[in-house]
């Protein structure tokens, strides 16, 4: 089944593996889960999943690390974040147990998909969560999959970390105040697609958002959340009911204070942003972008230096990733060896 894999020249694409894990929900509780070859799954065509989006997903890595092992990276942080998810959407819930034993088997049953230490890859680890069982009317399902798929992907960054340009697109929002923007729901990413492609069209990697109900105060980044390190050195995210709560930015903030760094979470208004001195877009994929300009109708505003990212943010990915690939010790104890 392995073919010889190129580390050097992975993206973040899917690619067969040896198997995925699958589970099934009847009757008020989970199987014990089936390792499953091949990539399709056969689906009842009146799921909830595909009519009504009763459908959550998760992603997370497993690194490679410096010392021959393959360890996970904060699994129970999403566990609790689908269980949050399945509550909203009235799902199954996924015991946070079952969660980091599926993610556990998965990745030893494709250890050989592992990217090894200093190729700068890592395991993409997918779980997802719907409804498989069929409704007409609109009601939750009665029966429920969780599966959980891995992809080898690659480093992100083949030099330093390179900024990109962020866009406000006004005519959109990503969710409102007491919708589902604070759980990880499949709709969310169909319903960012289309400003997705105008802030590509318009020569934008990212576009920002705005809090729905005045468009004052910042929200996050398409996939991604907001940080701002101010010119006195403080790290400063957004608060909002509407925010997808990022485990990298938990990490990230856990970092920064033990730096010394003063974190602060609170609602942060667009006027403010032009008073940073870095801007950075923080998510699993790519634990850090920086971010060097943001234009929004006709105001262009520039962050942080020209050519790269600017000092903080840099210390901060750093450190993360030398936690990760076990470079640097896990004072936190956020890391499961598989
Ligand atoms: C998943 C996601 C993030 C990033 O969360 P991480 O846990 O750091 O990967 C940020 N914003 C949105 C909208 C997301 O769906």
């Amino acid at each position: 089944m392995k073919e010889r894999i190129d580390w050097g020249s992975l993206g973040f694409g899917f690619r067969d593996t040896n198997c995925h894990i699958r589970y099934t929900w009847r009757d008020g509780s989970w199987d014990g889960g089936e390792l499953v070859e091949g990539s399709f799954v056969r689906l009842h065509m009146a799921a909830t999943a595909l009519h009504y989006g009763q459908s959550a997903f998760e992603g997370l890595k497993a690194f490679g690390c410096r010392d021959g092992k393959t360890r996970l990276f904060r699994p129970w942080e999403n566990a609790r974040r689908m269980a949050r998810t399945a509550r909203r959407l009235c799902m199954a819930e996924v015991p946070e147990e079952l969660f980091v034993e599926a993610v556990r088997r998965v990745t030893d049953a494709n250890r050989e998909f592992i990217p090894p230490f200093g190729t700068g890859g890592s395991l993409y680890v997918r779980p997802l969560l719907f409804g498989s069982g069929p409704q007409l009317g609109v009601s939750p399902a009665l029966e429920y999959t969780f599966l959980v798929f891995v992809v080898p992907v690659g480093a992100y960054y083949k030099g330093g970390l390179t900024p990109v340009r962020a866009v406000v697109l006004d005519e959109y929002d990503r969710a409102a105040p007491r919708g589902v923007g604070n759980i990880k729901v499949a709709g969310n990413y169909a319903a960012s697609l289309e400003p997705h492609a105008v802030a590509h069209e318009r020569g934008f990697a990212v576009e920002l958002y705005l809090d729905a109900a005045e468009h004052r105060y910042v929200e996050e980044f398409g996939t991604s959340n907001f940080i701002g390190i101010t010119q006195d050195g403080r790290y400063v995210t957004p608060e909002s009911p509407s925010i997808l709560p990022s485990v990298t930015n938990r990490t990230l903030q856990q970092i920064a204070r033990d730096f010394g760094i003063p974190v602060e979470v609170r609602p942060v208004p667009f006027a403010e942003v032009p008073e940073f001195a870095e801007i950075g877009a923080c998510g699993t994929a790519v634990v850090i972008t920086p971010v060097n300009e943001i234009v929004r109708g006709d105001l262009v505003i520039r962050v942080g230096p020209r050519g790269g990212c600017g000092p903080t943010l840099e210390k901060l990915y750093a450190t993360v990733t030398e936690i990760q690939y076990g470079v640097r010790p896990d004072p936190y104890g956020w890391t499961l060896e598989v």
